[in-house]
């Protein structure tokens, strides 16, 4: 997948086209096959809209630029028909509350089966394979399980049941977005195993977005970090979030004690998170940002690459990257 420019814009709650709100905002990044990318940022960052972007399914109203190139052809230019087509069988999405997303008046089987159904497979195979998809997400005792509704699930089997359906239509990119977030922690550990080794066996790619910046320290063979709708930073995971190249991420990864490597205490971020609807002008952490100047009050900064693979949206990276 190559996301080259990404715009989105949203229209005004008052419905106002004319003053939409860009929610993404020329976003580019690559999510090769075999790798996972991991989508970081605070709320109101912009990840999510992204992956809904990718998968086809952004709210009523939305209006895109950009391109969206899933190995070579346009998403955003591709009619309804083929976006559905797309969906399910070339990429899928696990979202974070498995219960707002399953059926809860249908057997898990039923639905996992469903794509399995729709392309028209006998009863019998549909059956072994729904079975087949449950044991490989974990689910035990799959074939008496898949007779249960979702919620004879716990949290952990009913991601576990997401994962299954996401992977029904054997897509080759797998969107997962917060896949974690609503479990405890010891099923989050769990789960994101699974969901790497589910990547690797089959060689997919994965767009994990996330919040939490241990989760994607985990899985994240590459990161992508937004703010404001914008790329911050993006480079190799390791590298990022040992040594960042651009001040949010810094700040990010000291916010967080298991990430930081220096000092044992976390450090808070530092005011209040900018949205989309009120971007600061220029470089929207400026406000936020211990190294800013008057030229990041001025000037957007590019996405640049600063060190080889590499890609800061900050003016003073090297600096970052010196420090
Ligand atoms: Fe901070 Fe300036 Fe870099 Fe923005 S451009 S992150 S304000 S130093």
């Amino acid at each position: 997948l190559r996301i080259d420019g990404l715009v989105v814009d949203l229209p005004t709650p008052d419905g106002g086209a004319e003053d939409a709100i860009r929610i993404v905002d020329g976003v580019s990044f690559d999510v090769l096959a075999g790798t996972t990318v991991g989508l970081i940022g605070e709320s109101g960052s912009g990840k999510t809209m992204t992956a809904l972007a990718v998968i086809g399914l952004l709210p009523d109203g939305a209006t895109t630029g950009g391109e969206l190139l899933w190995r070579g052809e346009d998403l955003l230019r591709s009619g309804p028909d083929r976006r559905r087509r797309v969906r399910g069988h070339e990429i899928s999405m696990i979202f974070q509350d498995p219960l707002a997303a399953l059926n809860p008046s249908l057997t898990i089987g039923r639905q996992v089966g469903e794509i399995l159904r729709r392309d028209g497979r006998p009863r019998a195979e549909v059956r072994r394979a729904v079975v087949d998809l449950l044991d490989r997400a974990g689910v035990p005792e799959p074939a008496r399980r898949m007779d249960s509704y979702p919620h004879q699930f716990s949290g952990g089997l009913r991601q576990r049941a997401m994962i299954a359906l996401a992977l029904a239509g054997s897509p080759s990119l797998l969107l997962a977005d917060e896949p974690t977030t609503a479990l405890d922690v010891t099923v989050q550990a769990r789960i994101l195993r699974l969901l790497r080794s589910i990547q690797q066996e089959q060689g997919l790619a994965m767009l994990l977005v996330s919040h939490d910046l241990r989760v994607v320290a985990h899985v994240a063979d590459q990161v992508v970090v937004m703010y404001a709708g914008r790329v911050a930073e993006r480079g190799p995971a390791g590298a990022a979030l040992r040594r960042p190249a651009h001040p949010y991420t810094r700040a990010l990864v000291a916010s967080v004690p298991a990430v930081r490597t220096r000092t044992a205490l976390a450090d808070p971020l530092p005011g209040t998170p900018a949205t989309p609807a009120n971007r600061p002008f220029a470089c929207a952490f400026h406000p936020r940002c211990p190294l800013a100047r008057d030229r990041c009050r001025v000037e957007v900064p590019a996405v640049r690459e600063v060190a080889p693979g590499r890609w800061s949206a900050c003016h003073f990276a090297e600096e970052v990257l010196d420090r």
